[in-house]
């Protein structure tokens, strides 16, 4: 019998994670013996996890919120992306090493190639400076685009993140009308039905978006946020967030297993994960 291996994820909450349903539905398309689990692991534990991971012989580790920068000091090496962010979304083994990395910021970029985009020589805004933001500045500092000009609600998050790149520096929401690529890498429209969103849901007034833009949300839940509906009124190209998180766990699951998984695959399992998390909450009213 061919033994299984197990991949899980830690963070607090886990429960309404996308990504056992993401990683299991490629595992099984590619026949890969490989079961993916959950585990709540309560916030300063992160640490006891990654022991936990030596004894186990887990073979691959997904790490959420709180955990990701515990992660980072507890694992023997760390990836150029997560030495820079000081956070850590992948544990895999090499050797007898475990290897820290961050596949957020390579999965956003990723989305964009397979949207059609190439990054190279792009002034970029990005609304928001937490953690989503922060991967994507250090990705798009790596590959080549002119500037990032970080706007977000507390200056000092936004002066640290623009830190990360080069190229990056604090902005003000006047740099998002000339911007050629407008992400909204902030919490802004996070579990907002468009049908009842208001101006304060929207990460930046639709009058500021032009045609000739690419406009991204990170936000995934709902998938087509008021904003994005707003931007592709207007004309521009828009990318949903779930690009991302397909792509960083796509990204995972290169590092895990040596392969490329079938990404199709995986955003089909998401977007049927979506739809029910949506049904549901239309039926109970959250
Ligand atoms: P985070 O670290 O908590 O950062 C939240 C950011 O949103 C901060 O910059 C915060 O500004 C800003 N913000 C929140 N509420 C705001 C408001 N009312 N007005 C103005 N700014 C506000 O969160 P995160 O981990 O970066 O996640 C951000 C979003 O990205 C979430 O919706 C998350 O689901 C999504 N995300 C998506 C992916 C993907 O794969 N698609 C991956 C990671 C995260 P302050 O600094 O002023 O507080």
């Amino acid at each position: 019998m061919t033994q299984r291996r197990v991949a899980a994820l830690i963070g607090s909450p886990v429960a309404h994670s996308l990504s056992p349903v993401i990683h299991q539905a490629a595992f099984d398309a590619a026949g890969d013996p490989w079961t993916y689990a959950a585990f709540d692991v309560a916030a300063g534990r992160g640490a006891d996890a990654i022991a936990a991971m030596r004894v186990l012989g887990i073979a691959g580790l997904s790490v959420t919120m709180p955990h990701k920068q515990d992660v980072a000091a507890a694992v023997d090496r760390l990836d150029a992306s997560a030495a820079a962010l000081r956070s850590v979304n992948t544990v895999s083994w090499d050797g007898g090493d475990l290897v820290g990395s961050s596949t957020d910021g390579a999965g956003f970029v990723a989305a964009l190639a397979e949207g059609g985009i190439d990054v190279h020589g792009l002034a970029v805004a990005i609304i928001g400076a937490g953690g989503a933001a922060r991967s994507v500045i250090d990705a798009l500092g790596r590959v080549g685009v002119d500037s990032i000009r970080v706007v977000n609600r507390t200056v000092a998050s936004a002066e640290s993140a623009s830190e990360l790149a080069r190229v990056a520096s604090v902005g003000t929401v006047d740099d998002i009308g000339v911007a050629d690529l407008v992400v909204n890498a902030s919490s802004i429209g996070m579990g907002i039905d468009p049908a009842a969103a208001t101006a304060a849901d929207l990460p930046c007034a639709v009058e500021r978006l032009q045609a000739t833009q690419v406009v991204v949300d990170l936000v995934y839940h709902p998938l087509r946020t008021a904003w994005l509906e707003a931007a592709e009124q207007v004309g521009a190209h828009t990318i949903d967030g779930l690009g991302m998180l397909i792509h960083q766990a796509a990204l995972q699951q290169l590092v895990w297993l040596g392969r490329r998984p079938d990404v199709a695959v995986m955003r089909r399992a998401a977007e049927v994960a979506l739809q029910e998390r949506s049904s549901r909450a239309a039926e109970t009213g959250r």
